[in-house]
Formats: structure tokens, C-alpha cells, sequence
């Protein structure tokens, strides 16, 4: 499988930022990994085009595919500015916003009936790790949040433990393995042997100094940076440790 290098720019972000994909693009002409950035919705169609070597996603989609939701966006409207992917999911989203499980598997579905490869986040909060809930939570969000028709093309996975975006706090590297090999085999038998090329990213705080110790841990195949991903000068290096891997 290729690993994925995806960038989520949340609420981050205007015209200017746009070199910033020009850059990554032109230093990864010819990488050996997949390169993605996430920029805010009204930097998608100019983001298409600003390099040919980084794709393009949404970073949240509504579950239909038009109609009367004042403010959405739907997985055909974002195909339709030449995006490839979408993040479905995000902590941020189901805590602002009030996403469900459901949600989350309607949205990821209507991505995939678009022709979109969704990125769907899952990860505990601290509460739950210091309950020793984790992997329970990871396993609920799972049967929940991921469609039928998912598979190792149309579908990516996301582990991001809440309590590890934006702080600079990470799991250890035995945490995240724990948790990694446990989305594995719960996907293999919820899906099937598609899951055992899903690539699943890990999430939270990564950076140029950490990442190559992440990208080490089994099941790891690539990452969904915040922060980190704002700049080519912060992004490059988590490419490049994601490349020697
Ligand atoms: C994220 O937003 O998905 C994320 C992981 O953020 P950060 O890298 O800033 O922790």
C-alpha cells in the first residue's frame, strides 16, 4: 500500500497559504508516499491546482447530496472542485457539532458514493483512557462509524486520540501500537480482507521531530497532521521521515 502524508488546515488558512502546496509539491515531485492537504472550503478549487503532486480534501461533508442545509457542503459538490478525499469524523466536528456514530457512517458512505476516499477519525478522550475504556471505544466507534461498503480504496482510517491534537501531548509508541494492531484486526472482522491494506493514519501532535518514531510502529501507515501541516517547512520533514519508513 502507499502511506498517506495528510494535512488537515482546519479553519486555518487564505489565498497566500496556497504557495505552501507549491511548495510541498514541488520538494515531493516524486514521492514514494501519498501527499494530501485538507485547506478550508473556500481554498479547495484553487488548491487543486496549485500542485500537481499533492492531492486535495475536504475536511467535512454533509450525508446528502443536495438540498436545504444552509452552510454544507455535499461529497458531490466537493468532487466536483477536482478534491479527491474528505475527513469525516474529526473530533472537532463530533464535538462542536454534535456528530454521531451515524452521522459519520452516513457522511463516509455519501463520500464514497461520490467517488471521494474518506478519512474517518476515530480516538478516545483521556477520560476514557484513564477508565481503561479505550479499546471499547475504539471498537464502538468502528461498528458505528464505518460503512459497509468500505474498503482499502475508498476508505482510510484516522486514530486520534482526543486528548493528543493540538497539545503536544502523544501516546507512547506501545500505546499506539496497542491501538493500531486492535483497529486491524477489529476492521478485518468487520470488513474482511479488504481491511488489511486500509491504510490508518495516526493523529495527534505529530511533528518533524516525532514522526519517524511514529511511522516505526506496526500498522502505522502514514499521519493526519494539524499544526504541522500549515507550512511546507513544518511538513516536510514529517514527509520525508514518512518516506524512509
Ligand atoms: C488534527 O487536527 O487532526 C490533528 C492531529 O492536529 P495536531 O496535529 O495539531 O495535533
Amino acid at each position: 500500500m502507499r502511506k498517506l502524508a495528510a494535512g488537515n488546515w482546519k479553519m486555518n488558512g487564505t489565498q497566500s497559504d496556497l504557495a505552501q502546496i507549491t511548495q510541498i509539491g514541488a520538494a515531493f515531485d516524486a514521492a514514494s508516499v501519498d501527499i494530501l492537504i485538507c485547506p478550508p472550503a473556500q481554498l479547495l478549487i484553487p488548491a487543486v491546482t496549485a500542485s500537481p503532486h499533492v492531492a486535495i480534501g475536504a475536511q467535512d461533508c454533509h450525508a446528502n447530496a443536495s438540498g436545504a442545509h444552509t452552510g454544507d457542503l455535499s461529497a458531490p459538490q466537493i468532487r466536483d472542485t477536482g478534491a479527491t478525499y474528505v475527513i469525516v469524523g474529526h473530533s472537532e466536528r463530533r464535538t462542536d457539532h454534535g456528530e454521531t456514530d451515524a452521522t459519520v457512517n452516513a457522511k463516509a458512505a455519501a463520500a464514497v458514493d461520490a467517488g471521494l476516499i474518506a478519512i474517518i477519525c476515530i480516538g478516545e478522550t483521556l477520560q476514557d483512557r484513564d477508565n481503561g475504556a479505550t479499546l471499547n471505544v475504539l471498537a464502538q466507534q468502528l461498528t458505528g462509524s464505518v460503512p459497509a461498503l468500505a474498503t482499502a480504496q475508498n476508505t482510510v482510517i484516522a486514530y486520534e486520540p482526543v486528548w493528543a491534537i493540538g497539545t503536544g501531548l502523544i501516546p507512547t509508541l506501545d500505546q499506539i501500537a496497542q491501538a493500531h494492531a486492535f483497529i486491524r484486526e477489529h476492521l478485518t472482522a468487520q470488513l474482511g480482507a479488504t481491511a488489511a491494506d486500509m491504510r490508518l493514519l495516526y493523529g495527534g501532535s505529530v511533528k518533524g521531530s516525532n514522526a519517524a518514531d511514529i511511522f516505526a510502529v506496526p500498522h502505522v501507515d502514514g499521519a493526519l497532521v494539524g499544526g504541522a501541516s500549515l507550512t511546507a517547512q513544518d511538513f516536510a520533514p514529517i514527509i520525508t521521515a514518512l518516506q524512509n519508513a
